[in-house]
């Protein structure tokens, strides 16, 4: 039967990469990755190659079915360049957990955006709803906006089999959040960009976008949005040991800048030290701290400090790749 691929892959825009796909008939699919081709596409539309030599390789590395099409899968993609190594827009090539010992759990923010205002859901396209307290875990008309959407999403990630953990609507007006889990940094990676990609699709069907700028509202007082990673290691989830804890949050203290590099764009407009985050100039770590840079759960430490990190400093736009990449690189780097 024909069946409809979708190839999904993130283009070349810097700093921050957009989802681009397009689809593909074959006569039959198994339903395993393995078994899929590579395929190519016009780099030069998307920032990844010259005009002269713009052909790039979609390697595909994951794929679910399509919740919301017929005989139909998505396939999430590596870029390669022509010459079939990674292309440099391919952050999850350097991701080095080819174990999946890394477990990540992301909490991803997003605001549902109305084109025709410029403006969040709920937002009067003249002016502002009143001020953040009411909207937070809200239910009913005046405080929780695009509920359906958000429902529609819920049930097409779980449809696809993405271990979607959970969803609430957010402190801002029109802002809300999925969680999702994988063990396996890479696969963490995989869905979060196939859930992104839903997201956007369904938005299309209610025109409605999705905001994933970090502090779309800019310094007035509304939250940003971020996307935090949570994270472990078999180290950290068998540790016991309150120094082990500390020595893996102490190894992110000489890597701010490495991490802040790729933890997303224009994070000095979230990470202000107001509305539940760290100054982005500092680096702070401490049990429960929702101000700080990484939060030591209260899990780990009832756990006889074994369990896991929350790295409070990625932001919503951040690529999920990239963010796991960084946080396995220095915890390995730890001095235990
Ligand atoms: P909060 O909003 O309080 O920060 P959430 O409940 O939204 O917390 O998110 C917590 C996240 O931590 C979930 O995505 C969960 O999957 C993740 N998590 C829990 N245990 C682990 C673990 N051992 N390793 C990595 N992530 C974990
Ligand atoms: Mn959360
Ligand atoms: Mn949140
Ligand atoms: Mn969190």
């Amino acid at each position: 039967m024909a069946t409809k691929l979708e190839y999904i892959w993130l283009d070349g825009y810097k700093p921050t990469q957009s989802l681009r796909s397009k689809t593909k008939i074959v006569k039959s699919f198994s339903g395993k990755v393995e078994d899929l081709d590579n395929w190519s596409f016009d780099g030069s539309s998307t920032e990844q190659a010259p005009g002269g030599s713009s052909d790039c390789i979609l390697k595909p590395v994951f794929t679910v079915p399509d919740p919301q099409r017929k005989d139909a899968y998505l396939v999430m993609c590596e870029v390669l360049d022509s010459k079939g190594q990674p292309h440099e827009s391919n952050g999850r090539a350097h991701i080095e957990d080819d174990d999946n010992d890394f477990w990540f759990g992301f909490e991803q923010e997003y605001f549902l955006w109305d084109p025709a205002t410029n403006k969040p859901l709920g937002f009067p396209a003249g002016g502002y709803p009143g001020p953040q307290g009411p909207y937070y875990c809200s239910v009913g008309a005046n405080n929780a906006f695009g509920r359906e959407i958000v429902e529609e999403h819920l049930d097409a990630c779980l449809e696809a089999g993405l271990n979607v953990e959970g969803i609430n609507a957010e402190v801002a007006a029109g802002q809300w959040e999925f969680q999702i889990f994988a063990k396996g940094a890479k696969e963490a990676g995989d869905q979060i960009w196939v859930a992104r990609y839903l997201l956007e699709r369904i938005g299309e069907k209610y025109g409605v976008a999705v905001n994933w700028h970090c502090k779309p509202l800019g310094q007035l007082d509304w939250n940003g949005s971020g996307m935090h990673a949570n994270f472990s290691n078999s180290l950290l989830r068998t540790a016991n040991s309150e120094e082990k804890f500390k020595a893996v949050c102490e190894a992110f203290r000489p890597a701010v800048a490495e991490c802040i590099a790729v933890y997303g764009a224009d994070n000095d407009q979230r990470l202000t030290g107001k509305h539940e985050t760290a100054s982005i100039h500092d680096f702070s770590y401490g049990v429960s701290d929702r101000g700080a840079s990484i939060r030591i759960p209260l899990y780990a430490v009832e756990h006889n400090w074994s369990g896991y990190l929350e790295d409070r400093r990625p932001n919503s736009a951040a690529d999920p790749y990239k963010v796991a990449a960084v946080i396995i690189k220095t915890v390995k780097s730890a001095k235990i």
